[in-house]
């Protein structure tokens, strides 16, 4: 099935930081796939913006090149390559001078939407965001796009609202969090809301526990330098982990819009207890066979950045009291694999006698590496022989239902931008938001900071480290395996 397309307003987006890795992965493949999918009108343009001495042929090939090796369906839509190309400008632009700035508003054009995509380290949002303003970019009509990190504690990402905050709006302010760009992540919500069956026992009457996933198979590749900086936890937990639970664990909003969804998401990261340090482990990945040692891939060789944070998070409201949720998430695990698992209580008493054994309802929702949303079902083994219990899981993705060839939806980026074109701020992080999560993360950190403490050893391929396992035995639960 083919999604329903919606056209978008024209507009101009600039990517600032356009010749740089995302801009070349993520960001102009995706806008690519939208304008093949009709999305994005054939006025629609985009510039790229970065320091490279380039001129448009020059970008528009590096544009070309970029969406040959990472748009997969780049082949089928050959057709459509040089239209979009036609629409594809650049300037050379320093964000730290005048270079460029002046040649930069000329090409914006008046009285449409302007996006400015800060494709740029964190250390440059401030300088972007002033001279937009100064050089007469930032009215009503702009949005500007920041990527994550959005700070390195609580007072970095203060202080990075502040600067964005002196010339737009926080309703300009589009922080993105791919995982909730995710199909199967908006499907979360549309089956929490949408139907009777689940609301009702939503809540720590009925859920046992909820286990949350984010497993790598890769190291950290060439990114040691930025990630032994950050660690899992800030890179992976503050962030992508602590949306997902939001998303599981709060109130219906009133309604499906920015300000209500953001609200009910953020009360949930103020319900958030402390976490107490031994109700966290953290691990490093050692080498194994062909895969290298943690310590060989980052500037440090004594570091003691962490490539796996797995906690128990406990929620201090009257829906959650009483229900963990245990997160993980690292690099060099198994499998590369997100999931959320929402493990609903047993019955509380057997018909079927001790032989049928005890079964539980499971949610899964699946995030990669394919998405997906099961729900597991007990029923009777089909057959002969008597009362056997069997469970089973049931695929609430209805691919088969929607299409023979299964659904073809936008990827996260390609969503998320087209929200920010239509000034859609529900799939996008809150100022406060961010501030909250920062002050859940930072005691933890300031901790394994100020102790001086070592993470502890696993091996590369493995489920992470012993003592993460034990994070739940000792409640007598068990994590469910890293499987793809
Ligand atoms: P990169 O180093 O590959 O690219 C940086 C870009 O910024 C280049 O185009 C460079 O020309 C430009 N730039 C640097 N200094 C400049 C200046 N003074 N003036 C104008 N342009 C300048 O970085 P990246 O990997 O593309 O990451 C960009 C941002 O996205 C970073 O904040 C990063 O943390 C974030 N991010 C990246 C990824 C990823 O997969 N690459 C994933 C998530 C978030």
């Amino acid at each position: 099935m083919v999604s329903r397309v919606i056209p978008v307003d024209p507009f101009d987006l600039v990517v600032f930081g356009g010749t740089g890795d995302l801009a070349r992965r993520k960001i102009l493949p995706a806008l690519f796939r939208r304008f093949c999918a009709g999305q994005m009108g054939a006025n629609a343009r985009v510039i790229g913006a970065a320091r490279a001495d380039m001129d448009d042929a020059g970008y528009r090939s590096f544009v070309s090149d970029a969406i040959a090796e990472f748009d997969p369906d780049a082949a089928r839509h050959k057709d459509h390559l040089d239209s979009f190309l036609a629409n594809v400008s650049y300037v050379v632009l320093d964000a730290k001078g005048d270079a460029g700035w002046d040649k930069l508003a000329a090409t914006v054009q008046k009285g449409r939407v302007h996006a400015y995509y800060f494709s740029v380290g964190p250390g440059l949002f401030g300088d972007l965001a002033q001279r937009l303003h100064t050089y007469g970019m930032a009215d009503a009509n702009s949005r500007i796009v920041v990527e994550k990190p959005f700070g390195h504690d609580l007072a970095s990402a203060r202080d990075l609202n502040r600067v964005l905050a002196q010339h737009f709006d926080e309703h300009q302010v589009y922080r993105i969090d791919h995982y909730l760009g995710k199909e199967t992540v908006q499907n979360l919500m549309a089956v929490r809301f949408g139907n009777m069956l689940f609301e009702p026992l939503w809540n720590s009457q009925y859920v046992d526990h909820i286990q949350i996933t984010v497993a790598e198979s890769v190291g950290v590749g060439g990114r040691g330098d930025y990630y032994d900086r950050a660690g899992a936890m800030r890179d992976m937990m503050q962030n992508h982990l602590m949306q997902l639970l939001c998303l599981i664990a709060m109130e219906p909003p009133a309604k499906f819009d920015p300000d209500a969804v953001r609200d009910e998401k953020l009360k949930v990261i103020r319900a958030l207890d402390p976490v107490a340090p031994d109700n966290v482990v953290r691990g490093q990945y050692e080498a194994d066979g062909d895969a290298p040692d943690y310590r060989t891939q980052v500037e440090t060789p004594d570091s003691r950045t962490e490539s796996f944070v797995a906690l128990k998070a406990h929620i201090s409201n009257w829906r959650w009291a009483g229900t963990p949720f245990y997160l993980r998430t690292g690099k060099r695990l198994k499998d590369r694999a997100s999931e959320i698992a929402v493990v609903f209580k047993e019955a509380p008493h057997s018909i079927f006698g001790a032989e049928a054994g005890r079964h539980r309802n499971i949610l899964t929702i699946k995030l990669q590496p394919n998405e997906g949303i099961e729900l597991g079902v007990t029923i009777k083994e089909p057959g002969p022989g008597g009362m056997r219990l069997l469970d089973v899981p049931l695929d609430m993705t209805f691919a088969e239902a929607l299409g023979e060839d299964g659904p073809d939806f936008p990827d996260a980026y390609e969503r998320l931008i087209m929200d920010v074109i239509r000034g859609n701020q529900t799939l996008f992080m809150r100022g406060d938001e961010v501030e909250a999560a920062w002050q859940w993360a930072d005691p933890v950190i300031q901790v394994w900071e100020e102790g001086g403490e070592t993470p502890i050893p696993y091996a590369s391929g493995s489920a992470g480290p012993d003592d993460a396992l034990m994070l739940m035995h000792r409640d007598g639960r068990r994590w469910r395996e890293i499987k793809a």
